[in-house]
């Protein structure tokens, strides 16, 4: 049994995708070919926003939102600590710092009691200018955005959305990447929606950002390539990882109704033995992850592996605990739900053709 079943999802699709991708080899044009653009258009009809930017990856899509709000030294952006690394990775390298939050004990999401007395906390300080929040819509779930929008209008600051694993979710009815001023997510294999590499987009629905992320993602282009009027990167999305997405997507609802199921499975089954992810009223989660709760995770996870069910842990280490991030001078206990979740969390295998 495979903890995401990409092979299967290949198989049931693979003459539609093969034709695709053949499409593209017969065209030639392998960087920003039409297939980029028509995927844009998909992407921004199915999330519900003006504008679709694709780019390389997850990670440069939240590097480029960082570059359009021109975060940089001196300003304090607030993301949550139980997430991937990119998600403070990215603030960071920009030379701001990252300031970390604790988690919702149910959802397992950013939470926005706690995000308020952390800038409360910074500005009290007077060190760090606060400048933008980074909510991520952890396994699937989207970050409860009625209120984060909320403390976001309150103190001034900048809303993005990190929804590399929340693409499909929705509050009711309004889908992720939809959320606060940019949105971003991430096409990596094992994500919700994923292509056969690296890939990512950006979203939102404000003409001037959509403007700036489309120079910034060619060098800094202007009014073509070689009139560069500021500094970018290189980050666009492979015209054959367009192609494969725009068939992926096409079958993406009928996947995720497939997802929804697995996890109702798993509820029923699992509930009585474990803790299970609830998803609050007006909610739906695309399910990047089916993520237990466990006060014996080491012994749960080996009786799976014995009936031949792998298992993962998402995540084992906080962002305050990571090496890269001891000089931000957090200690054990700052965060206490975070730090239990990293402690007790394990997933379960969770695809479309479970
Ligand atoms: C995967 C992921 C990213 C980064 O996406 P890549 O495409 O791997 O660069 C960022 N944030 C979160 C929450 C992720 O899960």
């Amino acid at each position: 049994m495979q903890f995401i079943d990409l092979a299967a999802q290949y198989q049931h699709l693979k003459t539609k995708i093969d034709a695709r991708i053949k499409t593209v080899l017969d065209h030639g044009n392998y960087i920003m070919g039409p297939e980029v653009q028509e995927l844009e258009d998909e992407l921004a009809k199915y999330v519900g926003v003006k504008h679709a930017i694709t780019c390389a990856n997850g990670t440069d899509a939240l590097t480029l939102a960082m570059m359009v709000l021109d975060i940089k030294a001196g300003d304090a952006v607030f993301c949550p600590t139980f997430t991937f690394f990119a998600t403070a990775e990215v603030i960071a390298y920009e030379g701001a710092t990252p300031v970390f939050v604790d988690s919702d004990e149910a959802t397992f999401n950013i939470c926005p009691i706690d995000l308020e007395k952390r800038i409360q906390a910074t500005i009290a300080e007077g060190k760090l200018i606060p400048k933008a929040i980074i909510a991520v819509d952890l396994f699937g779930l989207p970050a409860n955005y009625p209120e984060i929008q909320k403390i976001a209008d309150k103190y001034n600051l900048k809303l993005i959305e990190d929804a590399a694993q929340g693409f499909g979710g929705s509050i009711d009815g309004k889908r992720a990447g939809s959320f606060g001023d940019i949105a971003t997510t991430s096409f990596f294999p094992a994500k919700p929606l994923g292509c056969y590499g690296d890939g990512g987009a950006v979203f939102t629905n404000n003409d001037e950002y959509a403007e700036l992320l489309k120079s910034y993602r060619v060098h800094g282009k202007g009014k073509d390539k070689y009139d560069n009027i500021r500094i970018g990167m290189n980050s666009r999305l492979d015209t054959i990882q367009a192609a494969i997405l725009l068939e992926k997507l096409a079958e993406f609802p009928t996947e995720l109704v497939n997802r929804n199921k697995a996890a109702d499975n798993y509820e029923k089954t699992l509930s009585d033995k474990h803790q299970t992810p609830q998803v609050p009223t007006g909610y739906v989660s695309s399910w990047a992850q089916y993520t237990l709760v466990s006060t014996n995770r080491d012994a749960d996870m080996a009786a799976y592996k014995e009936q031949g069910i792998p298992t993962m842990i998402y995540y084992g280490t906080c962002m305050h605990e990571q090496t890269a991030f001891s000089l931000l001078g957090y200690q054990a206990g700052d965060f206490p739900i975070a730090e239990k979740l990293a402690k007790s969390v394990f997933s379960l295998p969770m695809h479309p053709y479970l």
